[in-house]
């Protein structure tokens, strides 16, 4: 029978890579797919693995399926391309869209990071090289092939797949693949990460449809574990955002918010519409200052389809985010550096989303030293992040090189996650119309993805195992 090989997210969230090869773990020469081929991202001894070649050779990969466009995700695939790899990468249309802003971009700071190192000559690699660069990965994009959600695609003879939804980010699938070898068929279902299930006050803000695919089928299920040991707040945040904004504005301050260009801004950026345009916030001009956000912008509206209702009725009602009044889409850097000579109340969100880098740097350098202005986070701030320094209440950060004080209110929301949390995982999971054989939790940390096997053992009676890094699994 075939096997699973676990090249990546096991032990950890990023470096999403999980082979499947259609001979037993003993054969050669069996059709081999990766589902997914993401980047290790944090602590060093993960992101040196992005380095070492994959046990198995690159070109002897026939094909991968990407289940959506974040970069632990998709951010190997230029570097599989540099190493031989020359199959097709399917994808729906709009994750390759996404892609198409996301990889160009990656490979252009990989090129930025590798000429700062040299500069400073601290490189342990003389000279430091990026793991590929822009080029690469604009050239990574043409092996790209777009499968719709639903639609059926045969692989070999013994493997076949299909995408359904899982409802974290626009573009985002589930990969149902379906193995034939040796007379038996067997359904396995990789998740990728999973959306929140329907519920738009605890989970408000959704631009893509809420709720992954109800009644599964899977003798084997890979799935994520991000969330494994934590749970959402269960109330609606937006009351509380909107009174932090109008309180700020009241004291003349702005409000400053760190956020990833794609797809997290536009969220924030519907909520914000939606709360000015009910009256719960004043008018005050708001700055998304990216040019990956506008580009994201242009392919939410291309992939209407995707949207939730309120979006659509938002986008039906108001037109295009970059038509809006009072809304400013920052493109070149000089548009940048003009927002800080706004000294009226205004909403300034940029990216980094954890502060690592970026134009949100020089916007929190300036405000963040002013009490009357507040900052907003609302994604996840990395352990060891200038976003968790700030966030952690300390008096003062480093940013390019100099001590800023910390005068500023912080305020933090967990309800705009993208990741279902274990009630509603457990929700989800109870839809299936089996018991699958087994269960292997990946992309989690080691205390998330063990408390969510032991939920799950306990509460569905599940056969539950966590993967481990370069694991292989027969699938029996
Ligand atoms: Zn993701």
């Amino acid at each position: 029978m075939a096997y699973i090989q676990f090249l990546g997210a096991a032990g950890t969230v990023t470096g999403s890579k999980h082979l499947i090869n259609t001979c037993d773990v003993n054969g050669k020469g069996g059709f081999q797919v990766l589902v997914d081929c993401g980047m290790f991202q944090g602590p060093k001894e993960w992101r040196e693995r992005n380095w070492q070649p994959l046990p198995v050779p690159a070109n002897t990969i026939d094909a991968v399926i990407l289940t959506h466009a974040h970069l632990d995700h998709c951010g190997w695939i230029p570097r599989l391309v540099k190493e031989g790899f020359r199959g097709p990468v399917y994808a729906t249309s709009a994750s390759i869209d996404l892609c198409g802003i996301i990889l160009p971009d990656s490979g252009h700071l990989q090129e930025e990071d590798a000429a700062f190192y040299n500069k400073r000559k601290n490189s342990k690699h003389n000279p430091a090289l990026p793991l590929y660069n822009l080029e690469e990965a604009e050239d990574s994009l043409k092996y790209f092939q777009a499968v719709q959600i639903g639609e059926f695609k045969q692989l070999s003879p013994e493997i076949s797949f299909r995408f359904v939804p899982a409802a974290h980010i626009l573009g985002s699938s589930m990969a149902e693949i379906t193995l034939k070898t040796n007379g038996q068929m067997r359904q396995l279902l990789f998740t990728g990460d999973i959306g929140r299930m329907r519920n738009t006050t605890v989970a408000p803000g959704r631009v893509v449809h809420a709720g992954p695919q109800e009644g599964e089928t899977a003798d084997v299920l890979v799935m994520e574990s991000t969330y494994g040991n934590r749970q959402h707040p269960d109330i609606d945040p937006r009351p509380e955002l909107a009174e932090l904004i109008r309180k700020t504005v009241q004291r003349g301050g702005s409000v400053v918010v760190p956020a990833f260009a794609v797809e997290r801004t536009q969220k924030f950026l519907f909520i914000l519409k939606d709360l000015m345009e009910s009256g719960q916030i004043p008018r005050i001009p708001v700055f998304a200052d990216s040019p990956m956000a506008i580009k994201a912008v242009q392919i939410f509206l291309k992939h209407e389809e995707e949207c939730t209702p309120d979006t659509c009725r938002l986008i039906k009602q108001f037109g295009s985010p970059l038509q809006w009044p009072g809304f400013f889409f920052a493109s070149t850097s000089a548009e940048s550096k003009r927002i800080n000579d706004s000294r009226y109340p205004c909403l300034i969100i940029s990216s980094s989303g954890m502060v690592t880098g970026g134009r949100i740097q020089h916007h929190l350098a300036q405000r963040l030293p002013d009490p009357r202005n507040t900052v907003i986070f609302i994604g996840f701030q990395a352990p060891g992040t200038r976003g968790a320094i700030i966030k952690s209440g300390a008096p003062e950060v480093k940013i390019f090189g100099d001590i800023v004080p910390i005068r500023a209110q912080i305020a933090a929301f967990e309800q705009f996650s993208d990741h279902a949390d274990p009630p509603e995982l457990l929700q989800w999971l109870r839809t299936f119309k089996n018991k699958p054989g087994t269960t292997y939790l990946v992309h989690g940390e080691p205390a998330a993805s063990s408390q969510l096997r032991d939920t799950m053992t306990k509460e569905l009676g599940w056969n539950v195992q966590v993967a481990q890094w370069l694991q292989k699994v027969e699938v029996n």
